[in-house]
């Protein structure tokens, strides 16, 4: 069974949610307080995907967020957001978050988020072996990990699938819907401005001067490219 935290403490927002998890095949487990959801995260290690509800009535749900990185990159975590401004979503996804969806959401769309979510977990155990050098940079598809000049740099799932698509295609300039369709998937609800954060979030974790990137560069009103 396929498990998914729902931390929301709004009961009703919560049932709804679960039930429709429940109706696509998850498992849900469920937590009303931040602290509650840290606990079912280390009883259940085999949670894949978290959705964290943000206002909480113990901690933040940004803080849960953190604290989950910490120590866990490779769980699929999307936010639940109440509140639409942007800088909400941006310092979301800054703590390591994947993907967020402001409510109210409709059951298709919840389903359509985890479900791509699960797709790109779910794709490491088949992901084909092998090393993708390019120095200072070494990707490896076995162990989903990430070097540059021999130093590991901690990669989230979408990070990661970002890093290879980059690392498949170098030299070639990629537009942002075809980042988002092959990171997120075709069946993807949210906006192209997802794309924009995880690259920038990117840059500040690989670039020499994420002010001044080298490695991955703007092409201006169309998207990104690898190379150097
Ligand atoms: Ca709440």
């Amino acid at each position: 069974m396929k498990k998914v935290l729902v931390l929301e403490d709004e009961e009703n927002i919560r049932s709804f949610v679960v039930i429709n998890l429940k109706r696509a095949g998850y498992e849900a487990i469920e937590a009303a307080t931040g602290e509650e959801a840290l606990q079912q995260l280390k009883r259940n290690s085999d949670i894949k995907v978290a959705l964290l509800d943000i206002m909480l009535p113990d901690m933040d749900g940004f803080e849960v967020c953190r604290r989950i990185r910490a120590t866990d990159n490779q769980i699929g975590i999307i936010m639940l957001t109440a509140r639409t401004q942007e800088m909400d979503k941006v310092t979301g996804l800054m703590t390591g978050a994947d993907d967020y969806m402001t409510k109210p959401f409709s059951p298709a769309e919840l389903t359509a988020r985890i479900d791509a979510l699960f797709r790109r977990v779910g794709s490491d155990a088949a992901d084909d072996s092998g090393e993708i050098r390019q120095e200072p940079f070494l990707l490896n598809t076995r162990n989903r990990t990430f070097e540059k000049r021999g130093q590991r740099i901690k990669l989230t799932q979408v990070e990661y699938s970002i890093m290879k698509l980059f690392m498949e295609n170098p030299g070639k300039a990629l537009s942002r819907e075809e980042i988002l369709d092959t990171v997120w998937g075709k069946e993807y609800f949210g906006e192209l401005k997802i794309v924009d954060v995880n690259i920038r979030r990117l840059r500040i974790k690989i670039e020499d001067d994420p002010t001044n990137p080298v490695y991955i560069t703007t092409v201006w009103g169309y998207g990104y490219k690898w190379g150097f």
